[in-house]
């Protein structure tokens, strides 16, 4: 003890005593020489010398404080006094009693130290359970702040002030490290001290021990490595916990408390425990805030030359539009012409430089105010205000000779040659979409000119009346039942057991051959045909669910829905009839969603997504990473299944972003309670990637197209094999390499 804590204590005690004594013997109704013990009256004293002593000692304690601190307020005073009286009258009883009992033999002390001892246990124990229900109760409200937190953007200072309350440490750090694309973060909760600041205060050599050795790293006065406990007490600290932060195996950063507040008192091993269970918290909450701003940023960026997406360029548009203004909002789009030349004859790489080149040329000689975006493959587009179409003309021409220098790939100079299609706000349009398809009708009509340089007008569209001929073709289709159903597996991954299948819709056109369901789909959209649509496919794929239970092997179906199938209020009750008709379980059927036909609109699509929820049938939300909604707000909405996008899924063997992007979704979806399915599972590598983290159910070419019925049969016939389980008992296992 600091000596003067040491004479301020001893002076407390001299004060306490005397106030004792002196009650004893203020009260003294005895003559001092008969004191007899038995008599009540001097048990009543002896006890009211005890609480004074208790009292005097309690004021001295809450004068330092208010001292130090100021003043803890009435309510809490009184509830210490309370609580310390009731405390000092139970040990002047039992005092008493051990006295007494003394008095009669002084083989009372035996049965007095059993007594002890039991009584001992007994309070420990209690004390034990009573911490393990408060560090419960911490934890859950821990937890329901941070998730709170993270909707406000303050998740860190929620999460510090509250684990340096929890472990009562002087302080908490949290440390990320520094990466690409997100910023080092360090910052630490101090007591009594408002904000966070950004001073480290554990030492370095702490850190990279927990992370190196990726476990926790305790050190105490009396615990802990010698260097370490050198390390420490050089920075001035006594104690530290350092935990090391997972996201499945990778450590991505460190929580650390330093200073167990309480000169006496140190980090406990329960304390230990907690911090570690806190740590696997504000990982996850990490993970999914970066996830979050990952998916954001990816959501809107081209990941090859970093410039805004097409998602990004029409948003923009949006808001361009708005403002009324005597000037133009012109659209240049670029075609880059033979990429695929480059690409089939130099490799990949080979394009990806190209375009990057082309992307930083763009964006040197763009007037300061413009958006450059790559929209396509090889397609890029420059918005900008103009004073009128001629001025954006002559800048479309400008960007265009500066694409003629030529470009440097390794030894090689390389011409690109570029068309130019122009359409331009008000003239050809004010929606975004419609801004962007004139721009690419006019730069296919540019190709043809000698300029290579045009701009939209109406004669370029009737191509696309392609589209509104399919319409009728469709209609007949749909009437002489030529629209197909196929089917593709979906594979529970821990024991290769085929548990379903999708329904995709297929057409084949008497003249354009197959049509593909992105275009049909649009189509039937747009000419009221996507209910009837919708109503095919559910028939066959509940007609087949049932013919597959009928025959003891019942496997779920699931159906896409468009977005706006959600608008239709008719539509669970539809559900609900089909269910019936066929008599298909309603939880046997899959409802697959796109994750922004989930969120689309104010609310809209909920009310749908609710009575389909109430019906039992299972909702998807189907490719998952390429909306910028957040896991945390799916989990409002009432879905089972989460299905990863097939672009991260492709991606994930061979590049680690993708690969990052599958593993948080996984590891979140686990910890909401999803169930995660990966499409496009196309390799083995890949497949032994999500098996390891722990994905339920793939899909893909690894296993199978979508196939017609019968081959369905067919395929399944050769895949399995029967394995005996038990007695008599077999099940039907996918062989594990199809
Ligand atoms: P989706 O829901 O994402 O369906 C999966 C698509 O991925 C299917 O394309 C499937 O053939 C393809 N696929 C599956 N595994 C792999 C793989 O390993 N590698 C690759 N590269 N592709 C794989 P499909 O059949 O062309 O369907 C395209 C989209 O059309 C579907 O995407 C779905 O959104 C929509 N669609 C299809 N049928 C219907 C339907 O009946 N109704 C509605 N509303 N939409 C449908
Ligand atoms: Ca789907
Ligand atoms: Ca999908």
């Amino acid at each position: 003890m600091a000596p003067v804590k040491a004479i301020y204590n001893v002076a407390v005690r001299a004060a306490s005593t005397a106030v004792a004594a002196l009650v004893l013997e203020g009260f003294m109704t005895l003559p001092v020489g008969i004191v007899r013990m038995d008599h009540p009256l001097l048990w009543v004293q002896m006890i009211v010398a005890a609480e004074s002593n208790m009292l005097v000692n309690l004021i001295a304690i809450a004068a330092i404080m208010t001292a130090v601190q100021g003043w803890m307020g009435n309510g809490k005073f009184l509830q210490s006094v309370w609580q310390s009286s009731a405390v000092c009258l139970v040990n002047s009883i039992l005092g008493l009693v051990a006295l007494l009992a003394l008095r009669t033999s002084s083989w009372a002390v035996v049965c007095l130290g059993v007594l002890a001892l039991l009584v001992g246990g007994g309070y420990r124990g209690y004390r034990r359970s009573l911490q393990q229900h408060r560090s419960l109760t911490e934890l859950y409200d821990f937890t329901q702040a941070a998730a709170q937190a993270r909707e406000a953007g303050n998740l860190a200072d929620v999460l510090l002030v509250r684990a340096r309350k929890l472990l009562s440490a002087e302080y908490a750090t949290l440390w990320l490290p520094g990466s690409r694309r997100h910023p080092e973060v360090m910052l630490t909760a101090r007591i009594e001290d408002k904000g966070l600041s950004d001073r480290p205060v554990t030492p370095n050599l702490l850190r990279s021990k927990a992370i190196a050795g990726d476990q926790t790293v305790v050190v105490g006065p009396r615990v802990g490595d010698p260097a370490l406990r050198a390390q420490l007490a050089e920075h001035g600290k006594k104690d530290a916990i350092v935990v090391p932060l997972r996201s499945g195996t990778a450590v991505i950063g460190t929580l650390e408390v330093v200073n167990r507040v309480g000169e006496m008192s140190s980090f406990e091993s329960h304390q230990v425990r907690l911090l570690e269970t806190l740590a696997a918290h504000v990982a996850v909450a990490v993970e999914n805030s970066r996830l979050v701003d990952r998916l954001r940023f990816d959501a809107y960026h081209d990941s090859l030359t970093g410039l805004p997406n097409r998602r990004r360029m029409t948003a923009m548009l949006e808001e361009a539009v708005k403002v009324s203004a005597p000037d133009v909002v012109a659209v240049l789009l670029f075609d880059v012409d033979g990429m695929r030349d480059v690409n089939e004859s130099m490799g990949h790489q080979a394009g990806d430089k190209l375009l990057a080149e082309v992307s930083q040329r763009l964006r040197d000689l763009a007037p300061p105010a413009a958006l450059v975006a790559r929209v396509g493959g090889d397609k890029f587009a420059v918005t900008l205000r103009a004073e009128s179409a001629a001025e954006a003309v002559e800048l479309a021409g400008k960007l265009r000779a500066a694409l003629q220098e030529p470009m440097r790939l390794g030894t090689l100079n390389l011409d690109v040659d570029t068309a130019v299609g122009l359409a331009l706000h008000p003239e050809h349009g004010s929606e975004p979409e419609v801004l962007l398809r004139r721009a690419d009708l006019a730069v296919h009509a540019a190709k043809q000119t000698n300029s290579h340089i045009q701009q939209f007008h109406l004669a370029l569209e009737s191509g696309s009346t392609r589209r509104i001929g399919l319409a009728g073709d469709l209609r007949r289709a749909l009437d002489a039942g030529e629209l197909e159903v196929y089917f593709q597996p979906k594979v529970a991954l821990s024991d290769r057991r085929l548990v379903g299948v999708e329904c995709l819709s297929r057409w084949e056109h008497p003249v354009h051959g197959s049509v593909s369901p992105q275009d049909f789909i649009a189509v039937a959209e747009h000419t009221g045909q996507l209910g009837r649509l919708t109503e095919v496919v559910l028939r066959e794929g509940l007609r087949r669910c049932r013919e597959w239970a009928d025959e003891g092997r019942p496997l779920s179906v699931a159906v896409n829905l468009s977005p706006r199938t959600l608008v239709d209020p008719d539509f669970p009750s539809q559900v609900g009839e089909l269910l019936a008709e066929y008599g298909v379980p309603a939880e046997r059927l899959t409802l697959e969603i796109t994750e922004d036909g989930m969120v689309a609109g104010p609310d809209r699509p909920m009310p749908t997504l609710h009575r389909l929820h109430d019906l039992g049938v299972r909702l998807s939300v189907d490719d998952f990473g390429t909306g910028y909604s957040s896991l945390s707000y799916l989990r409002r909405l009432p879905v089972h299944e989460v299905k990863v996008d097939r672009m991260f899924v492709q991606g994930m063997a061979t590049d680690p972003g993708d690969l990052a992007i599958v593993r948080a979704v996984v590891d979140l979806s686990r910890h909401f309670g999803l169930s995660v399915v990966a499409e496009g599972v196309e390799s083995e590598l890949t497949l032994a990637l999500l098996e390891e983290m722990g994905c339920d159910i793939g899909q893909g070419f690894f296993f199978s197209r979508a196939l017609p019925y019968e081959r369905l049969e067919t395929w399944f016939a050769a895949q399995t094999v029967t394995e005996e389980v038990g007695v008599g008992g077999s099940v039907r296992r996918l062989r594990a390499v199809p």
